[in-house]
């Protein structure tokens, strides 16, 4: 068999390999402390759980319209019209299969072989392989763990060329936890506008911020500019519901049409009754986003304190999202701990059953991925045995 060379281009998720690797190891029967998915510990709401329990009990079980059920489209628009003063309506919207669907979908339509895509690492994991399954080619533009891994206007727009067909964002930033000031946001979308260039901002973990910072959103500048600002959002962080595979892309009709049309031809509409729960849980769950906001804060502290008293490990207290990105690199080379970020996970792993994500993954290696969406028992067991384990090495 001759595979493509397209899908030779790409490397299967470092995340989802963390997690498979947790998971025989846990059918072995080893209590595996899990800090490596991205995956809220919380169940989702029950308002949403009971809309899509009815929704299966009424009988919608069919196709839906490519693009998503209108009701659902109205609310997104609506929901960011109110937060943000954006002027998309349900046309401007197309809910997709997660946000990685939406991403993937926004990228495919806007990506050319060789056009360049600028992004600021580390970065989530798909962002760079979607751009290269694209024939796209990803200009990375790093972010400083001595400045709070900000993302900043001035080396973003000097990485702009003519080859540039859109600026990703994504603020709040997975892994780094690093944000967006509004006005370093609004210096790249005037500029891009300017060239033609899309601002893609991906927002999945925009409720989750800390120390009372205001993330504020790119759709409040897309009245302003309203054929380059698109926006990408997630179900699957804000409210728990990542197995319901429910995002959304907001942006210029003609991005939107253009990923509607390859949606149609990929996995057409997501999932119905799923939909039915996602507009539940955007209309009624706003108490139970707020008691896992107020969680995470906690947890945040808990983790980010313990690790800097740890000898040789500085970690600067994520803004956003829920993950902490220590620095690792004076505890690594010629000990136990391993050479690099992925020997010390590989090696925690197999020696304390912690999983974690190597920093490698987003372009790092320096650093390594903990996520704190795990309960504060699972919290104070893992920290104990990373103690242990660099105590040891
Ligand atoms: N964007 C970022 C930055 C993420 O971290 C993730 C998931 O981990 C996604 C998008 C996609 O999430 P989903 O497809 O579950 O909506």
């Amino acid at each position: 068999m001759q595979l493509s060379r397209r899908v030779a281009r790409i490397r299967e998720s470092a995340t989802l390999r963390v997690a498979r690797r947790a998971l025989e190891l846990r059918a072995q029967g080893v209590q595996v402390v899990d800090f490596g998915a991205g995956e809220p510990d919380f169940a989702s709401p029950r308002v949403a759980v009971e809309a899509a329990r009815q929704a299966l009990a009424d009988g919608f079980t069919k196709y839906t319209a490519n693009n998503g059920i209108p009701e659902l489209r109205r609310a997104l628009a609506e929901r960011y019209r109110r937060d943000f003063g954006s002027p998309w309506t349900a046309a401007e919207t197309l809910v997709t299969v997660g946000g990685k669907g939406g991403l993937f979908e926004s990228t495919l339509a806007l990506v050319d072989d060789g056009s360049e895509v600028v992004l600021h690492t580390p970065a989530w994991v798909s962002f760079v392989e979607q751009i290269r399954f694209a024939g796209g080619v990803p200009v990375e533009v790093p972010t400083d763990g001595a400045d709070a891994f900000a993302i900043r206007a001035e080396p973003i727009l000097a990485a702009l060329t003519d080859r540039t067909r859109a600026v990703l964002l994504n603020s709040p930033c997975n892994p780094t936890g690093g944000v967006i000031r509004p006005e370093e946001r609004r210096a790249i979308v005037e500029e891009c506008a300017r060239r033609g260039i899309v601002v893609l901002s991906d927002e999945t973990y925009e409720r989750f911020v800390y120390d009372g910072f205001a993330p504020g959103s790119v759709a409040e500048l897309a009245a302003e500019f309203p054929d380059t600002v698109a926006l990408v959002g997630s179900f699957s962080k804000t409210y728990a519901m990542t197995g319901w595979r429910i995002g959304y892309l907001l942006g210029p009709r003609e991005l939107v049409d253009a990923a509607a049309r390859i949606q149609s031809h990929s996995t057409s509409n997501a999932t119905s009754f799923a939909m039915k729960g996602a507009l539940a849980a955007l209309d009624g769950a706003e108490t139970e986003v707020r008691a896992m906001i107020c969680e995470y804060a906690w947890r945040r502290r808990y983790l980010i304190d313990r690790l800097n008293a740890i000898p040789g490990i500085r970690c600067a207290a994520p803004r956003g999202a829920f993950y902490a990105f220590p620095e690792i690199s004076a505890r690594l080379g010629g000990n136990g701990a391993g050479a690099t970020p992925t020997e010390l996970a590989e090696r925690l792993l197999e020696q304390e059953a912690v999983a974690i994500v190597a920093g490698e993954a987003f372009g790092s290696d320096r650093h390594v991925r903990i996520s704190f969406a795990c309960s504060r028992a699972d919290l104070a067991e893992g920290l104990d045995r990373i103690e242990r384990f660099l105590a040891r090495s």
